[in-house]
């Protein structure tokens, strides 16, 4: 588990199961040690490094804007000394003191206007770099997501990626202006006033600087516990994003289930767990900012007194106490802002921390170094004694020694209750997991040792699960040959079936489909996942399950359709429905993972075993419905 702050506010209920199933395998500890925060944020910087010209040039606005910024007071101090000078008419002529105050408020209108200008460059630098870091690193966090294999998805949770991705990323961007440049801005501002204040009057400028240590260790804890607080609340949010992202996913089970109440109750939960945790932080913060603003005030009453003392004794002009004055007044903001600073050094080391472990993971699934491109010839598939277990130490072997062979033009059919290891089969095929024991081989080359893009070329597999995404329906059917033209796509969609439903809607193949679009049934968006597969040339096709939702006639007339692509492949059609599957050239049952029958449709029903039951019933079945009917 990765947080040193997760126990501040109460543990979140309900949320733990879902936040360690996030956590596992991310590479993120709960070590927060000062040699791996250093680390982290040297790599932050070296990224930033990669604009030095940029870096530069906001370093050099920074510095530029603190030198201004300390000559202020100085001319402040000159010109009400002059005024004073002017008002006493004693000290020096009127005209001198005139033109003299002219020049001071001219330096001082001069020096402010440089400060602000270098100030909007220091920001505009700052900035600008933080967004070319995140633009760099969300690319990067983007292709990571795309490379990691099935087993980590599976482990961890969309919504704690897409924090990790936003606002982890967010914390890291921050760094390079709230962190970096300010560091440096501080480090001038606080340590040539210093200098200068010092050297000019050791006590005054002591006093001064009497509430430095107070407020920036103050605000350096207050800020170190509200980025605690923050931490926690982030898994808070993280916790109801995920609530949310699965309720709206859910929305109909919910409704069919009349569980809005629990639902709501679910929310509520997680829901007052980060109001208490933002109302610390607004207690936190509340109360360190009046701290602070006493201790200052407190100074600025001390340096007021010592100082005016001394003018009155003649030691010092109100012009110098208007320095020293000012210079309180200057410091008063930086210093507070130390605690930005530390707040800035801290966050960015915990979400560089996060984002990185997700950056730094291997996809467990990877091209070998060796790894050629596959073409096949025959196109002849194999498993070879292939067993096979899910990531999860506990869980039972999914596979046991799994073992056929399809040639090209040759189907082979699947068919076993739910769970016995069907769809894992077409998993391991694209390698989307790699097997555990055995081997599996297209054209006697074993799948691990081509390259995965030519694999997943050759070996092309319609899900389950047809997904569609929120895009024309055009563009869903040519996802996978974005140059596809018209007329290949219309025959994809002939082929699944599902050109006359196109015909109907008034804009045809260019209606938005998916979440903002036209709401396609089950079986119509099956149909179109087949159309988007059969585009595309395969050495092996894969039907998992993915007629479940089309009707018996419709998935004949597909299949009709598909034989001038399955005459050249090799083909495993996974199925329930026994009608889908029994003019294969061989099927298989499996049943816990284990093949438990094997034959063509004939002879499985001359066996009399599983298959021949689970037809006879089916049969029945269809007898029935034909009777309804
Ligand atoms: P079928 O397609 O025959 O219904 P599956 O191949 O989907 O069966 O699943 C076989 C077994 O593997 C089931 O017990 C299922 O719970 C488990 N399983 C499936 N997918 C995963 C996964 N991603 N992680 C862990 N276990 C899984």
């Amino acid at each position: 588990m990765a947080e040193g702050a997760a126990d501040i506010g109460g543990r979140p209920k309900g949320a733990i199961t879902l936040r360690q199933q996030a956590y596992r395998g991310m590479g993120v500890d709960a070590d927060y040690g000062v040699a791996k925060d250093t680390a982290i944020l040297w790599r932050i910087t070296r990224l930033i490094f990669k604009y030095r010209l940029r870096v530069a040039l906001a370093v050099g606005a920074t510095i530029a804007a603190a030198i201004f910024q300390l000559m202020i007071p100085h001319f402040l101090g000159e010109a009400v000394d002059n005024a004073l000078g002017v008002l006493n008419n004693n000290t020096i002529t009127e005209a001198v003191a005139r033109e003299a105050l002219f020049k001071a408020a001219l330096l001082l209108l001069g020096a402010s206007i440089l400060r602000g200008i270098f100030t909007l460059a220091h920001n505009y630098g700052g900035e600008a770099i933080g967004h070319m870091i995140a633009y760099d690193l969300r690319l990067a966090f983007y292709k990571k997501l795309q490379s990691l294999s099935f087993s980590f998805h599976d482990r961890v949770h969309t919504g704690e990626l897409i924090t990790r991705g936003m606002l982890d990323l967010e914390g890291v961007r921050m760094f390079v202006n709230t962190g970096l440049l300010r560091l440096v801005l501080l480090i001038n501002l606080i340590g040539a006033g210093g200098y200068l204040l010092l050297t000019n009057d050791p006590l005054l400028g002591t006093l001064s600087f009497s509430f430095v240590p107070f407020v920036a260790w103050q605000s350096s804890t207050a800020r170190l516990r509200l980025r605690a607080l923050w931490l926690a609340l982030q898994e808070r949010m993280g916790t109801l994003g995920q609530i949310m992202d699965e309720n709206l996913t859910g929305i109909r089970v919910v409704r069919a289930f009349g569980a809005e109440p629990y639902e709501i109750a679910k929310y509520d939960v997680a829901s007052d767990d980060a109001m208490a945790i933002a109302d610390e932080r607004i207690k936190t913060r509340a109360a360190s900012t009046s701290v602070m603003t006493f201790a200052y005030f407190v100074a600025m009453g001390l340096v007021l007194w010592v100082g005016g003392l001394q003018v009155q004794e003649g030691a010092m002009t109100v012009g110098d106490l208007t320095v020293f004055l000012t210079f309180i007044t200057i410091l008063q903001q930086p210093v507070r802002q130390l605690g930005l600073l530390v707040n800035s050094i801290a966050r960015a080391s915990t979400c560089g921390a996060r984002l990185f472990a997700v950056l730094d993971l291997e996809p467990a699934i990877s091209d070998h170094p060796d790894a050629k491109v596959l073409k096949p010839s025959k196109g002849t598939v194999r498993f070879e004694n292939v067993s096979f277990t899910y990531d999860d130490e506990n869980a039972p072997p999914v596979l046991h020694d799994v073992s056929f062979t399809v040639e090209r033009g040759k189907t082979l059919g699947i068919v076993g209750p739910s769970g016995s290891g069907k769809s894992t089969i077409a998993n391991l095929l694209p390698r989307y997991y790699d097997p555990s024991a055995g081997r599996i081989t297209v054209d006697n080359v074993e799948i691990r040792e081509v390259t995965i893009t030519s694999l997943r070329q050759a070996i092309r597999v319609v899900q389950q699960d047809s997904f569609l995404f929120t895009t024309t329906l055009e563009n869903n059917i040519a996802y996978g040959d974005p140059w596809a033209d018209d007329a290949m796509v219309q025959g994809a969609a002939s082929t699944a079936q599902i050109d006359g439903f196109v015909g109907t809607l008034p804009e045809g193949y260019h209606t938005l489909v998916g979440e903002r679009g036209v709401s396609l049934s089950g079986g119509q968006k099956q149909r179109v996942a087949i159309a988007r597969t059969a585009m595309l040339e395969a050495a092996v096709l894969v039907f998992d399950d993915s007629t479940a939702a089309i009707d018996a006639e419709t998935e004949r007339r597909i299949r009709s359709a598909l034989t001038k692509h399955t005459a050249h492949c090799a083909t495993i059609i996974i199925s329930h429905r026994l009608g889908a599957l029994r003019h294969s050239d061989e099927i298989i049952f499996l049943e816990a993972g284990r093949i438990l029958e094997r034959g063509d449709h004939d002879s499985l029903i001359a066996q009399g075993g599983r298959y021949a039951a689970l037809f006879a019933i089916q049969s029945q079945d269809d007898v029935g419905e034909k009777a309804i009917q």
